[in-house]
């Protein structure tokens, strides 16, 4: 993230500031409610779709009134009480922990890879000892420094369990072999020699009570923030700014209209399925199979499981690279798009008066802890900097 500048900005100015937000997901809105909250100012909020809370958007489906997460499962998970306390100001986060399973072609396996995974896979009664030492002779012991997703995943965990459970997954995940992918997205999976199957181990979990677009809703109703839905920034009106200061949300790419090339994204479709009942007993299942189309199929009443309804919504999620007009959801991160990312960077570093912030403007995968957490951090910086009327 860039550092805020600010110019001719002071809180002793009996000046409002008029600043205008572009992006009303989680880093847009924590931004604009956190300079509406401190500083004298008018807040536009814009978003080119018509809802808010970007790709954590929530709403009720119309004919089964389950809570629907249209972008993917969202899973709140963090270890910051500060941002854990952040969401729980705007609405009430209900307990959840995600118990996702893998359907593969030889049984259905708890994720992450646990004790109970290592010991059906190999059909052993290990303890957390024996089970640790036996992988421990499966990893790849040739690779001291993983430089890939492959490499790491081999290094920890050897070939049988990879190709289980990473190879097939991430090949439809990314679209490419997991070797061009940085060894950074394994580690966002624990392996465990114990029994605990909570896809995450973080210290704070839960799922908002009325969805996350309810949330990003009480984040943005303060008296100085305007919300404009279907509306689209026009990066030329940075010739002559209306406002004092911009925070762009949007791609990177998109802002200087491509002029480097496009940065690579996965995005994801969804087909849904409406049924009755149970459907698959689970809010996630993971299918590895690479003879299998979709990544993973979620069922979103079990993502509320303490409301009850009698019909039910499942999405299957297919992966796949992203066009022109679709949704950019993954960013790829291949040493060509680190590349162009440096240049917009420079670029981006050159305009004294937009700021950019969140996922898609940084061009990373990011958790909403890690938005969240960040577009705090952004705020506190530009207040003070603005406070004192200097340049940070
Ligand atoms: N992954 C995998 N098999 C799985 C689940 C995940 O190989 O069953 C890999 C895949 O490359 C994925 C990464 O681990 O992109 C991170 O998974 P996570 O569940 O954190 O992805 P997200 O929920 O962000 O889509």
């Amino acid at each position: 993230m860039n550092q805020p500048r600010i110019e001719e900005l002071s809180n002793n100015s009996p000046r409002s500031h008029r600043f205008l937000v572009i992006g009303a997901g989680f880093s847009g809105a924590v931004t604009a409610r956190q300079l509406a909250e401190e500083l004298p100012c008018t807040i536009d909020v814009i978003d080119t779709r018509d809802h808010i809370a970007g790709n954590c958007h929530t709403s009720r489906d119309e004919t089964s009134g389950v809570m629907v997460h249209h972008y993917g499962p969202h899973i709140f998970n963090t270890n910051s009480r500060r941002v854990w306390d952040y969401v729980n100001r705007f609405g009430v986060m209900r307990p959840f922990i995600n118990r996702v399973k893998a359907v593969t072609s030889d049984g259905v396996f708890p994720l992450p890879i646990n004790l109970l995974t290592i010991n059906l896979f190999f059909q052993k009664t290990f303890s957390p000892t024996e089970a640790r030492e036996f992988v421990a002779k499966l990893g790849d012991p040739s690779i001291s420094e993983p430089a890939n997703f492959e490499e790491q995943a081999l290094k920890m965990l050897g070939r049988e369990l990879y190709e289980a459970f990473f190879y097939g997954y991430t090949k439809k995940q990314w679209g490419c072999e997991p070797r061009e992918l940085p060894a950074a997205v394994l580690k966002r999976l624990p392996v465990r020699f114990n029994y605990d199957d909570n896809y995450y181990d973080k210290e704070y979990q839960g799922i908002p009570e009325n969805g996350y677009s309810d949330i990003v809703q009480g984040i943005l109703d303060h008296p100085a923030i305007k919300v404009h839905l279907q509306t689209r920034f026009d990066p030329s009106e940075l010739a002559s700014p209306k406002y004092d200061h911009y925070f762009y949300t949007g791609p990177i790419d998109a802002f200087f209209q491509y002029s480097e090339g496009r940065l690579g994204y996965r995005t994801i479709e969804f087909e849904k399925i409406d049924a009755e009942g149970d459907y698959q007993g689970a809010a996630v299942l993971n299918y590895p199979d690479p003879a299998i189309p979709w990544t993973r199929m979620h069922e979103h009443k079990h993502f509320t499981p303490w409301e009850s309804h009698e019909r039910t919504v499942v999405f299957r999620e297919f992966s796949k690279e992203t066009g022109p007009l679709d949704t950019p959801y993954y960013p790829k991160r291949l040493a060509a798009d680190k590349r162009l990312l440096a240049k917009y960077r420079s670029l981006a570093e050159a305009l004294t008066n937009v700021s950019f912030l969140g996922r898609l403007a940084t061009y990373r995968y990011m958790d909403m802890e890690t938005v969240i957490g960040e577009a705090l951090d952004f705020s506190e910086r530009f207040l003070l900097a603005a406070r004192s009327g200097t340049t940070p």
